[in-house]
């Protein structure tokens, strides 16, 4: 099923999630309609919290953006093991629709996690993935990349984005 996303400033999306318990038929329902809203959204990735579930929970697929690598998965309570290197992407968020910023992130990420049947899985990430798994990792602690900018940037992005909710509204 087809969620509604929820939008920055919500609640939810500044609040760290919850670690989950058991993975079991909820958590699976719950993933399904994650990839379904991700897809129909046209996102490469989508954190429960940008659905309003408070789970650390996140689904990636970056498949449909060509120039990068595949990387198709389900992270349950996920962590960074290890972190290298610097790179910096122009990102865009469901959640802030139509903005985007120029974030930071490490290159190379060492993620330990559970899977949907609630095996403990390890993934080196590298390129577009990785950040693809730093901004959904971000979203499950409470933070969102306006947070990774810093003075007048982050004023601006803020700016900006009023700008296109206040735009927004006025279409009919
Ligand atoms: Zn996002």
């Amino acid at each position: 099923m087809v969620r509604e996303i929820v939008t920055y400033p919500a609640e939810v999306l500044t609040t760290p999630t919850q670690t989950v318990d058991v993975v079991d038929r909820e958590i699976r329902d719950l993933i399904n309609d994650m990839f379904e809203t991700m897809y129909s959204a046209e996102g490469v990735g989508l954190a429960a919290n940008q659905i309003g579930v408070p789970l650390k929970v996140m689904v990636i697929d970056t498949t449909p953006k060509e120039d990068a690598p595949d990387l198709k998965v389900v992270l349950i309570n996920p962590e960074i093991v290890s972190a290298e290197g610097k790179v910096k992407y122009r990102e865009g968020c469901l959640s802030f629709p139509g903005l985007t910023v120029e974030v930071e992130r490490a290159e190379k990420v060492l993620v330990r996690a559970l899977n949907e049947h609630g095996e403990q899985v390890d993934l080196e990430l590298e390129g577009f993935p990785a950040i693809v798994f730093q901004h959904e990792l971000d979203h499950l602690n409470g933070i969102t990349f306006i947070d990774r900018l810093k003075g007048w940037r982050r004023r601006m992005a803020l700016e900006k984005y009023r700008k296109l909710i206040r735009e927004a509204k006025r279409q009919p």
